[in-house]
């Protein structure tokens, strides 16, 4: 399994998701959907289908309807675990009982949605998984963006060899825009990939976490460092009624 990490322009290759769902409708919503946002999809309508494909390419992510027409979704979910200990599983099940969601998890499932869900709701879910492995995952390179160092991996951000005290929330802000450098990012991403569940929530604290975020970016960059002046440091954009952009320098 390749490491599986955020959508990024940066990266060389796309995530790759599996979807596996005998529903046509449903399946090609998905396969449109993941590919319009910047997933590379495949599509197989059966759980043999499935084993088959995985076995042929690597996937990033599995999203699996346990409802399938040859075998029961459980059991493509307990094989693909065991052979592929990363691959970040979402079942999407009918079933809404309380067993079959606690019985996807024992099979080895990360993650579950009760359809009917909304495309919004299932991209949010895959960003704040994906987010939190590229978060855990093996160490990162520092990101340079003219005299700032962000290390992902250390959690530090420094200028001129000196660190710049951020919050948590502060530092993961800085980090999901960095990694996205002169892209637009819109705040419904940065909700879903800075505070995970609760993106749901009032959008407000991350308008405080970036005015904070701002702030302390400017009061180090007027700190003496003993170079000469000025200190290249990013500016982030307000794209209004969108998001954000961190401009590189
Ligand atoms: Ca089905």
């Amino acid at each position: 399994m390749r490491t599986p990490a955020a959508p990024d322009s940066a990266r060389s290759s796309r995530i790759q998701v599996l979807v596996v769902e005998d529903d046509d409708t449903i399946g090609r919503h998905l396969e449109t959907g993941l590919r319009g946002n910047g997933y590379a999809p495949a599509w197989s309508r059966t759980g043999a289908g499935a084993l088959a494909e995985a076995a042929r390419s690597p996937y990033d992510v599995l999203l699996l309807d346990l409802g399938l027409p040859d075998m029961d979704g459980l059991d493509v979910a307990r094989t693909l675990r065991a052979r592929f200990p990363d691959l970040l599983i979402v079942i999407l099940t009918a079933r809404t009982d309380d067993i079959d969601v606690i019985a996807g998890l024992d099979a080895g499932a990360d993650d579950y949605l009760v359809k009917p869900f909304s495309l919004t709701v299932l991209l949010a879910r895959l960003r704040a998984h994906l987010r939190r492995r590229a978060f855990d995952s093996p160490p990162q390179e520092p990101i340079r963006l003219g005299d700032l160092v962000i290390d992902i991996t250390a959690r530090r951000c420094t200028l001129h060899d000196q660190e710049v005290e951020l919050r948590p929330k502060e530092f993961e802000l800085l980090a999901v825009l960095a990694r996205r450098a002169g892209e637009a990012v819109s705040r419904e991403t940065l909700m879903a990939e800075v505070w995970d569940e609760n993106w749901f929530g009032s959008t407000k604290t991350l308008d405080v976490t970036m005015a904070g975020l701002r702030r302390r970016l400017t009061d180090a960059e007027q700190r003496p460092y003993g170079v000469a002046q000025p200190y290249r440091v990013p500016r982030i954009t307000t794209l209004r009624g969108h998001g954000y952009r961190l401009e590189p320098t």
